[in-house]
């Protein structure tokens, strides 16, 4: 069974990260979507809430599998038979620091690759922080977010605004 992991901070779950989940697990028999633990310092939502929106949005795509670490993912790919990790890449900027993570990755786990798939078009501007900056300003969420999260969202930004 081909296992690949796509990691990341999801706070929350956007469209460019649905649109890569989408893609990714066309190729493999199962895709571990894995909240990483220690990657926000102040998150909006907590590792538990991330993992029940992600489920909530995945819940049709039957090899997705949902979860949550805090270790090392090349630890965390052993652990789960991983043997490829999943990375989107939306510009240049990216690229320089998952260039560096996929090799430090592969030193600490050599059976670990790393696949970089491109961002839709779309969705190269996107990211979990431009989708909270829009939301302070009460700009429209709809092609950013999956419709299931964006009550969620704009709950705890009122919250977060003091509103
Ligand atoms: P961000 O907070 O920037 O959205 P995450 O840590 O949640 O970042 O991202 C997890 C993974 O998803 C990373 O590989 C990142 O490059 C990728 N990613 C994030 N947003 C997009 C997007 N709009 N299109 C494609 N890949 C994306």
């Amino acid at each position: 069974m081909k296992t690949a992991i796509y990691p990341g901070s999801f706070d929350p779950i956007t469209n460019g990260h649905l649109n890569i989940i989408e893609r990714a697990s066309r190729h493999f028999d199962r895709l571990i979507v894995c909240v990483m633990e220690n990657m926000e310092k102040r998150p909006m939502f907590t590792n538990l809430e991330r993992v029940d929106m992600i489920r909530e949005v995945t819940i049709g795509m039957k090899n997705v599998v949902v979860d949550s670490a805090d270790m090392l993912l090349a630890d965390y790919a052993r652990e789960h038979g991983g043997t490829v990790l999943i990375k989107g890449l939306r510009a240049v900027s990216d690229f320089e620091r998952e260039f560096q993570m996929a090799l430090v990755n592969r030193n600490l786990n050599p059976e670990l690759e790393t696949m970089f798939l491109c961002a839709e078009h779309k969705f190269t501007f996107l990211s979990s922080s431009v989708v909270k900056e829009m939301g302070k300003y009460s700009a429209d969420l709809t092609d950013l977010l999956p419709e299931k999260v964006i009550p969620a969202f704009q709950n705890r930004m009122k919250q977060a605004l003091g509103g």
